[in-house]
């Protein structure tokens, strides 16, 4: 174990009272089925997480978040659907409109301080005599939330408020690039900034496509590369499900690291979703612990290049329980350049039980590179 870097968690103990209810796997109870089971975003997901960082960073510094303010939230969604998600909890909550995402009374305030986390990272990041890792541990998620509606289990889209905030705020942030490794398209995030070239977005997600035509209209396709002046300025990066480390790391190198040298961003902000492990309910690929550690790893050299340290690491999704700890602790492993030995486990991943096949993911990612290479240097 080395100590080259100190890690900042920020948090908040209300995040943990967000509560969807209880169905059939994403939806309410099912007259086929006999038994219900808890949400995918239970909060025991982010409890493992906190718990896996206490047990192993003996000198990471956590800080509870405020609440984000109404107007930095409204500085990308519509007012009207900040009044409309806060009155939806204060009436008790329930499924929004037919879909799988769902709140509680308590998921409006939950949702505010993961932005208030996201906020408070972003500050740390921009410190000019920041030393440390920036994490905001984040619950709800935010990716899929778009300027107007929830999404994907996301209320409020913490990634882009956590930019739009750098961009209002820094005189010396101009631009931001958000990398987002979740195995589901950032939506969302592409939504909020498709026409503007002052953020750039970049998502690796695996190849699903829209899953409702109506409230979820993006694809995360190769033709989704931004409009008007935002023209290059989305990137996606559909990769084959069973991608695991060695082709993420491709992926790094042959794209993430060529185009966001290139945008040359002041801030960068990774969207941090651990569900590309192998064991996620919602996932499909392979990464294991030790992939996370390439990730997290990479993340902090681009950013120590391109942006003099300046990131944060944000928490997205992530639906196993304990693989997602697993899988977190080897990001901020990798960003902190400390690894650590876990009781029974040591330093490995107890879920890496599938080889990968990169064949797939090679002949992808040729097409990926074709599509974007009008815009960027790949
Ligand atoms: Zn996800």
């Amino acid at each position: 174990m080395s100590n080259d870097t100190s890690l900042s968690v920020y948090w908040h103990p209300r995040t943990f009272d967000h509560a969807p209810p209880d169905g059939a796997f994403k939806l309410p109870s099912m007259p086929f089925l006999a038994s219900d089971e808890p949400h995918p975003d239970q909060p025991e997901r982010a409890k493992n997480i906190k718990r896996i960082i206490e047990s192993t960073f003996g000198d990471a510094v956590f800080t509870t978040a405020d609440p984000a303010p109404e107007d930095a939230i409204e500085r990308v969604h519509d007012s009207e659907y900040v009044s409309w998600l806060k009155k939806f909890a204060e009436d008790g909550g329930g499924y929004i409109d037919g879909t799988t995402t769902a709140m509680s009374d308590a998921t409006f305030e939950a949702a505010q301080h993961a932005t208030g986390a996201a906020l408070a990272a972003t500050d740390d990041a921009l410190a000019a005599d920041s030393q440390t890792v920036p994490y905001a541990l984040a619950r709800p998620s935010g990716h899929h939330a778009q300027s107007d509606r929830a999404d994907g289990f996301c209320f409020l889209n913490h990634a882009a408020i956590a930019a739009q905030h750098a961009l209002d705020t820094d005189p010396a942030v101009d631009r931001v690039a958000i990398v987002d490794w979740d195995v589901h398209h950032g939506n969302g995030t592409q939504e909020i900034f498709e026409d503007r070239d002052d953020v750039l977005f970049l998502s690796i997600h695996n190849d699903h496509g829209a899953w409702d035509p109506t409230y979820h209209p993006q694809t995360g396709g190769l033709e989704e590369v931004g409009v008007g002046d935002g023209e290059g300025y989305t990137v996606n990066a559909p990769v084959p499900p069973g991608t695991g480390d060695e082709g993420y790391e491709r992926v790094f190198d042959r794209l993430v690291e060529p185009i966001v040298s290139e945008y040359d961003p002041d801030l960068l902000v990774y969207s941090a979703g651990q569900d590309p492990g192998p064991s996620d309910p919602l996932g499909r690929n392979l990464i294991s612990r030790d992939g996370f550690r390439m990730l997290g790893s990479r993340a902090a050299e681009l950013a120590s290049t391109v942006t003099d340290g300046h990131y944060l690491i944000l928490q997205e999704g992530g639906y196993q329980i304990s693989h997602l700890a697993f899988a977190t602790l080897g990001v901020l492993e990798g960003a902190t350049g400390e690894t650590h030995d876990l009781p029974e486990y040591g330093e490995g991943d107890p879920y890496a039980w599938l080889d990968e096949n990169t064949e797939p993911l090679v002949d992808a990612l040729e097409e990926i590179r074709e599509a974007h290479g009008e815009y960027w240097p790949v």
